[in-house]
């Protein structure tokens, strides 16, 4: 008989392959994926513990399921609760302590292993079962091949962790080393993803420009692949379209990647390239290992390789210590950069990391102060960015159909939500769209040509090194 899983994904998009992954690891036990919580056999929550109200949006998640527990029971079932994902690595025990209709806990390096966690919780009967165990083989040796259709945008993790240990940052703790997949088995699943009807695949990792995976002669010295070489092998898979990776640390942007930037048509003019500051002290205080200056180098060779990139970034305000003249200095680099969009975060400290213990923490009031002012300057400089799109004719990936009917909605090369006026037949498709409107967070526009869609574009249609405006 046919079981159903439900699976509430929080944060990242490794936390959104990691829930595709265990959707494939269930499939066997003959779970399928159902799109509500109510009446499902199974419901794991896959959490972020990146910021404090990420963590706690778990627990007030676990009540909510417990009514759900509660009826499913008074039908004569059973519904399992697990939580899964960085909160499950790094609060385990308490969950289980807080929350006792939780079944299983499972961290993100240990989730091939659920099937054997399930048969425990049978043998066991009652009491959760945890599983946090960072295993020496690696998880991806473990998991069976996706049986879940990608989409015309797929995501393909090829590096985990991270060995950076930003001050302010759980990631070290919850996802562990840095650790990246060997070429052959990366180039493996995207060409199953292309196969199976994938048209652009966006790279992922922490650290994902960290990456140096093992060649084909695994094992020989100097057989390690940086991220670039990586990205050029896979531009080989003729029915692969896109390329994108994320997220990126400056201090891993080297010259072959920049290169690859310049001459793989297949890579999108995109990058969203985390600065956190643009204070020099507070960079150091966050060990990020670069100074604002640096960043700025950085970009002006990215944009020398490739004149129209759009750029993004993520940005902490009220770290500890932050002074007015630091702020100051985050905005002059917004100033000097320009971003095509960017996400910016109050500092949320977080137990077990060296800035949480600092004394001089920034009062909150003026951490909202800070982070307004930062956002209303991030988003003039995004709706400038789409006010320019007006008038052009950029190929989109059509993904998913829009809310009002007769639209689909895609993605820019640069990354911008497009809002299209099409049928269905142009859903999956990368179309030519003349963009007619253009909104603080999106585009609209209309198909160029009454053919104007592809399902294998040429790769001129790629606007890697075309000026941005
Ligand atoms: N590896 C990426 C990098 O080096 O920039 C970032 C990964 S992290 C999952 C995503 C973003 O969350 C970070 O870039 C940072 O801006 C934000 N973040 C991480 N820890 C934070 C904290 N304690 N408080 C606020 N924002 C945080
Ligand atoms: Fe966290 Fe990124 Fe720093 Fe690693 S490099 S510690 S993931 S912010």
């Amino acid at each position: 008989m046919t079981k159903t899983v439900h699976i509430k994904t929080y944060g990242c998009q490794m936390n959104e392959y990691d829930s595709a992954r265990m959707a494939d690891v269930l499939a066997p036990l003959g779970f399928a994926p159902t799109a509500r919580a109510d009446g499902a056999d199974m419901v794991i929550l896959n959490t972020c513990h990146i910021r404090e109200k990420a963590a706690e949006k778990v627990f007030s998640e676990l009540g909510r399921l417990r009514a759900l527990q509660a009826a499913r029971a008074r039908d004569g079932g059973r519904m399992l609760v697990a939580v899964a994902g960085c909160v499950a690595q790094a609060e385990g025990e308490e969950i289980l302590r807080r929350a006792p209709n939780v079944d299983l806990v499972v961290g993100p390096q240990a989730y091939h292993r659920l099937p054997e966690m399930l048969a425990r919780l049978t043998r066991v009967g009652g009491g959760g079962v945890l599983d946090t165990e960072f295993p020496v083989n690696t998880k991806f040796d473990h998991l069976p091949e996706s049986v879940t259709p990608p989409g015309a945008s797929a995501f393909l993790t090829v590096q985990e962790g991270c060995d950076k240990f930003c001050t302010f940052c759980v990631v070290p703790y919850t996802r562990g080393a840095e650790y990246s997949r060997p070429v052959a088995d990366i180039v493996a699943e995207a060409e199953r993803l292309c196969a199976n009807g994938a048209l652009e695949i966006t790279l992922l990792g922490q650290n994902v420009n960290a990456y140096h995976g093992a060649g084909a002669g695994v094992g020989t010295d100097g057989d390690s692949w940086g991220l670039g070489r990586l990205i050029r092998r896979l531009a080989e898979i003729p029915r692969l379209q896109r390329l994108r990776y994320t997220t990126s640390h400056p201090r891993d942007l080297d010259a072959a990647l920049i290169a690859a930037h310049a001459d793989e048509p297949k890579l999108m003019p995109y990058l969203h390239l985390p600065v956190q500051s643009g204070a020099d002290a507070v960079l150091k205080a966050m060990n990020r290992g670069h100074t604002a200056d640096h960043y700025r180098h950085l970009v002006d060779r990215l944009r020398r390789a490739v004149p129209g990139i759009a750029l993004s970034s993520d940005f902490i305000v009220g770290f500890p210590g932050e002074s007015d003249r630091d702020f100051a200095a985050t905005l002059r680099l917004v100033g000097d950069i320009g971003y095509a969009q960017a996400y910016s975060f109050k500092y949320s400290p977080r137990p077990g990391t060296p800035a949480a213990s600092i004394a001089a923490q920034v009062p909150d009031a003026l951490k909202a102060e800070r982070l307004a002012m930062l956002q209303a300057c991030l988003a003039d400089q995004q709706a400038a960015f789409n006010d320019a799109s007006i008038g052009r004719t950029l190929p989109v990936l059509l993904e998913r159909r829009g809310r009002k009917p007769g639209q689909l909605v895609g993605r820019s090369p640069y990354m911008q939500a497009v809002h299209v006026a099409a049928g269905d037949e142009a859903l999956n498709g990368i179309a030519q769209v003349r963009i007619a409107g253009a909104g603080p967070n999106s585009l609209a526009g209309e198909l160029a040509t009454e053919h104007g869609v592809s399902a294998t574009p040429p790769a001129d249609r790629h606007m890697a090194t075309e000026a941005y405006p």
